[in-house]
């Protein structure tokens, strides 16, 4: 269930929307990033570190969003970490005695009671905001912080494995999905975009939150194509992205709606602004 995608880095794919965790080895146990999303899947990558002979030696989640939140009492109770706005979005979520219902609410019906909303949820160490790599016995991982898809996303540049992790972003199947609540939510996208070009050259293998495993190649191809998308969607232009319409892989259909849903979101904000379209 574990696939090898660079030495000493693996990945697991959800069936749950293609959402990948990454194992990463280490000195003294592995890091697991993004840990999963179905509580079987996450038992199942336990079990099978645990069968290796790996123990968890740290955690980290990209971004503060349900599906990169999750963990499972058979990884251990190493230290999972986050970027500072990470960890500061969910511990004020957690600390609403009502975050149950309120995550749950987020989580479509049909794998609502296979995600394990426990006392494991998002419990999140933030790292300094100028924390460079992150702190532990194993290959540099370079923390990549932007304001892209969420407040405090990071990507994860595991250095001399040539592995990008890229989070939500850079997927072949997932358009960019901006963060509304900012104020300048194509402008982030696109620093984003160019802070992940910066290290484009030292890519051999992109992972993405959700979707395949790409090669070099398809590091520019990706960024080329997520940008090309944020500048549609901010000149109010058909995308003529393969993500939107017809040729949409066979069950992302519905990431047109998140499409229309982001015009008319940009459309409304203009129009509040003033500004013309
Ligand atoms: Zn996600």
């Amino acid at each position: 269930m574990l696939t090898r995608v660079a030495e000493g880095v693996l990945v697991h794919e959800s069936d749950f929307m293609q959402s990948n965790a990454v194992i990463v080895h280490g000195g003294a146990g592995v890091l697991v990033i993004d840990a999963g999303i179905r509580g079987d899947e996450l038992a199942g990558i336990a079990t099978d570190l645990r069968e290796r002979g790996h123990a968890v030696a740290a955690g980290f989640s990209t971004h503060p969003h349900w599906d990169h939140l999750l963990w499972h009492a058979g990884l251990g109770t190493a230290p999972r970490y986050g970027t500072a706005r990470c960890a500061a979005i969910i511990q004020a979520r957690l600390s609403d005695p009502e975050w149950k219902a309120a995550v749950g609410g987020m989580i479509p019906p049909d794998i609502a009671d296979q995600v394990p909303l426990d006392d494991l949820f998002g419990r999140i160490i933030g790292l300094p905001a100028e924390t460079e790599r992150i702190p532990w016995d194993g290959p540099g991982v370079r923390i990549i912080e932007h304001q892209a898809h969420a407040p405090g996303h990071a990507a994860l540049l595991i250095e001399e494995r040539g592995v990008l992790v890229a989070g939500d972003m850079l997927s072949d199947v997932l358009i960019p999905m901006l963060n509304f609540l900012a104020l300048d939510p194509i402008e982030d996208y696109l620093t984003a975009l160019r802070l992940l070009e910066r290290v484009a050259g030292d890519v051999d293998v992109v992972v993405p939150g959700h979707g395949s495993v790409g090669g070099a190649d398809q590091m520019h191809a990706r960024i080329d194509q997520d940008r090309a998308y944020v500048h549609a969607l901010r000149d109010g232009q058909d995308p003529s992205d393969p993500r939107v319409g017809p040729s949409a892989k066979p069950g992302w259909e519905w990431v047109s709606n998140v499409h229309t849903g982001q015009l008319q979101r940009l459309h409304q904000r203009s129009e509040r602004d003033g500004t013309p379209d």
